[in-house]
């Protein structure tokens, strides 16, 4: 089996790996349907994260399960399943609250941009669809894998509620299905930032209804303006950096709520300016699991479309490629064909 391993920066290859296989009982291998770059794997692609010698890649993934484990009970060969970035039982005490992506027992499932993929836990962490789908529906439950997933827990996170108005920092896949998903818990007035047409346009179509291209403090002062001096009830950080998670406290009214689910890289919090800020701060690694079933099922009845964040289909042989074009941001998402 042939599948993407990152070597060093910008060096990512298609190469010969290992074909996963049952490992543990409790284990699932799946083959991929689609998969897809994730703005996360810019990081180790520049070099911003290190990483310790050639890396499999691939952490997004929807598909048909090819065998199963001994001790697994709900899933079966055949069927089309969705899955997340980190395996969970769905049983202890973490998963009951809904926090699965801090399971007791969680696996990071880092090897998904290949024809095949090993999921450990699959009871606990694939969710079937009531039948396999269509190939039109299959880019809309590869994002409900990821990035909506995420963007959907960056809006609870950021409590949005019905009338609400919420601002998105971040104009990737995540901050744009941010978008889609305060639009689906009623908000009534969503604030993008963006300076990028095709992504403005994107945000607008999910139901962005004002954008601002400015930044940092700029951004603040434009959100403030465009709220009457108030601030937004709600703010989904979708970025990771300092600047984005400013501009998202910054944006909030005394009161609000800040959901913020972009990885972390040098975010340093000023105690001060937070006791003061009087909002509401909550995020991390998104739940994905404690959506699928939710999301799965909005997606199956054709109620949303989150698939439209790839904007780019490569076979997956070309996935150097995909990697490039998401560097230079000439691709919003890259969908990779096995
Ligand atoms: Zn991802
Ligand atoms: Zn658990």
């Amino acid at each position: 089996m042939k599948g993407a391993v990152l070597y060093g920066p910008r060096d990512v290859r298609f190469e010969e790996r290992d074909t996963p296989k049952i490992v543990e009982p409790t284990d699932a291998v799946v083959r991929t349907s689609a998969t897809c770059v994730c703005g996360s794997d810019l990081w180790p692609y520049r070099g911003l994260n290190p990483i310790n010698g050639p890396t499999p890649m691939g952490h997004e993934y929807c598909g048909i399960v090819e065998a199963v484990g001994k001790a697994v009970t709900t899933i079966k060969p055949g069927q089309f399943v969705i899955g997340s970035f980190f395996a969970s039982d769905n049983t202890c005490p973490h998963c009951r609250a809904g926090y699965q992506s801090s399971c007791r027992h969680r696996e990071f499932v880092g090897t998904a941009q290949a024809p095949l993929l090993r999921v450990p836990l699959a009871d606990g962490t694939l969710v079937a669809t009531p039948d396999v789908p269509s190939a039109d529906l299959v880019p809309s439950f590869l994002a409900v894998s990821d990035v909506l997933g995420t963007g959907w827990f960056a809006a609870v996170a950021a409590n949005v509620k019905p009338g609400a108005t919420v601002a998105v920092a971040g104009d990737g896949a995540v901050g744009i299905l941010g978008v889609l998903s305060a639009k689906q818990m009623g908000a009534g007035r969503i604030i993008a930032m963006s300076r990028h047409a095709t992504r403005q346009k994107l945000a607008r179509e999910f139901g962005a209804t004002d954008i601002v291209t400015e930044r940092g403090d700029e951004a603040v002062a434009r959100i403030k303006d465009l709220t009457k001096g108030v601030g937004a009830d709600s703010a989904l950080e979708c970025v990771g950096t300092q600047e984005s998670m400013m501009q998202a406290i910054g944006s909030t009214r005394p009161g609000g709520s800040v959901g913020y689910v972009g990885v972390p890289h040098g975010v340093a919090l000023d105690g001060e300016k937070l006791f003061y800020a009087h909002v509401h701060l909550h995020g991390g690694p998104a739940p994905v699991r404690r959506f699928l079933p939710e999301l799965i099922d909005l997606v199956w009845k054709g109620k949303i479309n989150p698939g439209k964040v790839f904007d780019l289909t490569l076979p997956l042989n070309r996935v150097a490629e995909g990697y490039r074009a998401m560097d230079e941001r000439r691709a919003i998402k890259v969908l990779l064909q096995p």
